[in-house]
């Protein structure tokens, strides 16, 4: 829950800031205040909605804390110490492998720069919608197979975390929108992620759903929370058929499971 420090900067307290979401590494924080409210996250100018409401997100590695600062209308401040609280991961360390080939060949690696371009451009868009208060479902029925924050260490080498929640489950499983949003992206064949959809939840957030086998929308389609995206599959460097459903905030990878509704198999 959050613990907040607060402190008046400006004289007279002029407004309030009301926070609510999960204040811990990979979760998102809805805030409402003063709709003239300018808000900061360190040097951060965050976008406030014409009803006062703002969202930020932390990262897998936050650090414990982060400021928040809100400047009212009539010059007054306020300053709010955010505490983050820390996590562990699922850390596999594997040794005595024999070093695999990961670098992809010379001939793709232009095609991963567009696309690493492509996606990290979806991903920057500040749209004022504030779409991302439809409420969270899950995207697609399945066995969670993968966790946010887990990463292995090869022969002594930490590899990329897995950002997503893996969802396994077979080829043709329908997927929906668990949120509404804006499709801002709609590619059925990206190297690494196959079939790809980024959805634009509003104020930077955005989800991501890879490795998909068939794409119902297109870029530049709104949808409402529920409506059906395209179907699970295997496609790009996927072992298997499955969802990997990824959230960001701008560049900050948040864990899709702190949004969606609690289940049993996943503990946080
Ligand atoms: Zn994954």
């Amino acid at each position: 829950m959050a613990l907040v420090l607060f402190v008046a900067a400006g004289g007279a307290y002029a407004g309030s800031v009301d926070l609510k979401g999960d204040f811990v590494q990979g979760g998102l924080v809805r805030g409402q205040t003063a709709p003239d409210a300018r808000i900061l996250l360190g040097s951060r100018k965050i976008r406030v909605s014409p009803q006062g409401i703002f969202i930020v997100g932390f990262t897998r590695d936050a650090p414990a804390s982060e400021t928040l600062t809100a400047k009212f209308a009539d010059g007054t401040e306020t300053r709010q110490v955010l505490k983050i609280r820390k996590r562990t991961y699922d850390i596999q360390r594997i040794n005595g492998l024999p070093p695999k080939m990961v670098t992809p060949p010379k001939a793709v690696l232009k095609r991963i720069k567009r696309e690493n371009g492509l996606i990290r451009g979806a991903r920057m868009v500040d749209r004022p919608e504030i779409y991302f208060d439809s409420g969270w479902i899950w995207p697609a029925k399945g066995r969670i197979s993968g966790v946010y924050g887990s990463q292995r260490v090869l022969n002594g080498k930490p590899k990329r975390p897995h950002f997503g929640v893996d969802i396994a489950a077979p080829v043709g499983v329908k997927v929906i929108a668990p949120a509404d949003g804006v499709v801002v992206l709609a590619e059925l064949n990206l190297y690494y992620t196959g079939g790809t959809i980024i959805l634009d939840h509003g104020h930077g957030l955005s989800s991501a759903f890879l490795h998909m086998s068939s794409l119902s929308v297109k870029k530049g389609r709104k949808v409402r929370q529920g409506d059906l995206l395209g179907a699970i599959g295997k496609t790009g460097r996927a072992t298997g058929a499955h969802l990997d459903w990824r959230i960001n905030w701008f560049d900050r990878r948040l864990d899709p499971a702190l949004l969606a509704p609690k289940r049993a198999d996943l503990t946080n």
